[in-house]
């Protein structure tokens, strides 16, 4: 139901829990985040329940890394459990999700044909396997999640995390809201400015059908047909 990324400069478990306490007003079941370590490796935490309980599972098991994605999750499909949670991963990617991929029964059957099994009940599982498998046939990570983006149908506001990809993250709105915030070398991506007020005031909210490839240095955005654009960027008054 809320999603933030954060191309940092510090550790960003503690500020991507930070970032979802101020979505919990959007209502939740469960929490997760997912990292990229020093090392490149993708790895993730998830809990049912409160952020306390995912803030309690990282202080025991801690997520290194500079660059990462946080969800909370309102279930549509599949109960509210740990599996279920997000970020769903797959081999080298994580994915996290905010709405309905309305066609996943039929991706979840193309999946099934090449012998690619889903380890939960969610919608959004099949964007991770989807990516994956695009990225197994030998796909960068930024044309796998765009061949992926252009096989969904439903409302989405989607953010990708690649294995060894410490300064790339991939977003995408179509009918679910998703912004854009500049930091001083370092980005950030919420579900609304409220969540990227503690970061930064400078806010460029995509449009719909628009996916981004975002690094530390800056974002491209691109349109529904693909075509490089420019969306602006606004100072967001931040009451402070
Ligand atoms: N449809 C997805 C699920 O049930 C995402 C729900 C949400 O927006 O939090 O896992």
């Amino acid at each position: 139901c809320g999603i933030i990324g954060i191309l940092g400069s510090h550790e960003v478990s503690p500020q991507l829990v930070d970032a979802l306490r101020r979505l919990e007003y959007r209502g939740y079941d469960s929490a997760g985040v997912a990292t990229v370590d020093a090392s490149g490796r993708l790895d993730r935490r998830r809990a049912v329940g409160k952020l306390v309980n995912l803030s309690d599972r990282l202080v025991h098991d801690p997520l290194p890394g500079h660059i990462g994605i946080g969800h909370t999750r309102w279930a549509t499909h599949g109960a509210a459990t740990e599996v279920n949670a997000h970020p769903h991963q797959s081999g080298p990617v994580a994915v996290v999700h905010n709405g309905i991929i309305e066609n996943f029964r039929d991706l979840r059957e193309e999946l099934s044909a090449l012998g690619i099994q889903p380890q939960s009940q969610t919608d959004t599982e099949t964007v991770a396997l989807l990516t994956a498998h695009y990225m197994d046939q030998g796909l960068p990570p930024v044309e796998a999640a765009r061949k992926t983006l252009a096989r969904l149908r439903g409302a989405f506001a989607l953010a990708f995390l690649f294995d060894g990809e410490g300064d790339l993250m991939v977003a995408a709105r179509k009918g679910s809201p998703l912004a854009i915030g500049h930091g001083d070398g370092e980005m950030f991506l919420g579900s609304d400015a409220v969540a990227l007020a503690p970061f930064t005031d400078r806010i460029t909210y995509l449009e719909d059908g628009d996916h981004a490839i975002l690094t530390r240095a800056g974002v491209q955005v691109f349109d529904a047909e693909g075509n490089q654009t420019h969306r602006p960027e606004a100072r967001i008054d931040s009451g402070a």
